[in-house]
């Protein structure tokens, strides 16, 4: 099986294994394990924040930041295909009692007038809006890179207009290592960014909220009350060091493999690659094959290659470090022996 789900399906090398076998540990609740701490320092400085805190998901971490930002019945401006709004489950509205006030981005990036527009919309008997949150890479807009100028454009109109700031940086590395931008430079217009640890970094488990000292010290209490404090985490946080030294650089050759991977898919009848690729995804809208999703998926599964529907029409592959070159163009071949 060529598993092209998600960049979630990585297993922990034999390297990483190594490390977390060898973890010094202590009580994280109590901030006494040293590893946890290490890694919190080490991403507060990639990220170029004051502080950062591990928790166990990229989930709890937009969780804890809409939460850290905003108060009951307020809204936070974001794309309609963003991840914070259709897959936590309704989370901003569970444990931060806000609504959304949806922009139609493309392919998940949105412009400052479009932020302007939804501020337009106030007065007393409106929500009032008080965060802005963008993804990076943004996931189901095709795993896009949003540019560092129109970030810092859309972040400034929030900020000018007394807004906080997210990033779902859920896979900032990935955008940071396409364009050569370093990770601080993207997290700079944000108050708070989310990076995930699980996803093409390869670690089992693992993900940081990274902010002010002020907001990190605030998202303690709430890692606490949302059930996210751990105890000997130093076995999950060595697994982040570990990836952050060795694996970050292998996400470029990610890249390589979907861009083979949407060149030889752009190949089979009716598959209409989205184009560009930008990172390590490759969606394809599979309409005009006159099969649904569903049904191709279900084909390709039986072939030996899996991937995931993001839509009635909408497939989603994603490469990581447990797929190379050859697994690619391997699969490649059997999508064609099953379409063709
Ligand atoms: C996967 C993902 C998350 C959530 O990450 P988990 O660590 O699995 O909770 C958040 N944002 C984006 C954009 C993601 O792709």
């Amino acid at each position: 099986m060529i598993d092209l789900y998600s960049d979630t399906v990585t297993h922990p090398s034999a390297g990483m294994r190594q490390a977390m076998t060898q973890a010094v540990v202590g009580d994280e609740q109590r901030d006494e394990d040293p590893t946890t701490n290490a890694l919190q320092v080490q991403v507060s400085a990639l990220l170029g924040k004051e502080a950062s805190i591990f928790l166990p998901s990229a989930t709890m971490a937009n969780a804890i930041a809409c939460r850290l930002h905003t108060r009951p019945g307020e809204a936070i401006i974001c794309d309609a295909r963003c991840h914070i709004l259709n897959s936590e489950t309704g989370g901003l509205a569970v444990y931060s009692g806000i609504v959304p006030r949806i922009v139609n981005g493309h392919r998940g990036h949105f412009t400052p007038e479009q932020v302007e527009e939804q501020l337009t919309l106030s007065g007393h008997y409106r929500p009032l809006t008080t965060l802005l949150a963008c993804e990076q890479t943004h996931n189901a807009g095709g795993g896009t890179i949003w540019s560092l100028e129109q970030l810092q454009a859309v972040c400034k109109v929030a900020h000018d207009n007394g807004l906080k700031t997210h990033l779902d940086g859920a896979r900032l590395l990935n955008a940071a290592v396409a364009i050569n931008i370093p990770a601080s430079d993207y997290a700079a217009p944000f108050d708070t960014v989310t990076l995930c640890l699980s996803k093409g970094l390869g670690c089992p488990i693992g993900a940081l909220l990274v902010g002010s000292a002020a907001d990190i010290a605030r998202a303690r209490t709430f890692k606490q009350q949302f059930g996210g404090s751990m105890r000997q985490s130093g076995i999950l946080a060595a697994a982040g060091l570990y990836a952050l030294e060795h694996n970050v650089k292998l996400l470029a050759a990610d890249h390589d493999n979907a861009h083979r991977l949407g060149e030889g898919l752009a190949d089979l009848p009716g598959f209409d690659v989205e184009m560009p690729i930008e990172t390590n995804m490759v969606f394809v809208n599979v309409k005009r094959t006159g099969m649904t999703a569903a049904e191709i998926a279900s084909r390709l599964r039986q072939a030996g290659v899996g991937c995931s529907q993001s839509g009635p029409t909408r497939l989603r592959f994603v490469t990581h470090m447990d797929v190379n070159a050859e697994d690619v163009g391997r699969a490649v071949v059997s999508a064609r022996t099953v379409m063709g």
